[in-house]
């Protein structure tokens, strides 16, 4: 099992879809709290870093260095 990876400006997949129908979130806050926004209505939800690591499911797109 590789260790999860991941950082600001990654999409990633969650094990339920947002409300809108979306299921695409992007990284936008790192901390003790992660941030992520819907890429679908770009609301936003703020999760505890383990809650989040249980919630996700897998990385769609990864942010390549430089933003
Ligand atoms: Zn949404």
């Amino acid at each position: 099992m590789e260790p999860k990876q991941y950082g600001i400006g990654d999409v990633v997949e969650m094990k339920k879809p947002h409300p809108c129908g979306t299921n695409a979130w992007k990284i936008i806050r790192l901390g003790a709290d992660i941030r992520i926004k819907c890429t679908g209505c770009q609301h936003s939800v703020m999760i505890p870093r383990r809650d989040f690591e249980k919630k996700m499911k897998k990385m769609l797109e990864r942010a390549e260095a430089g933003e």
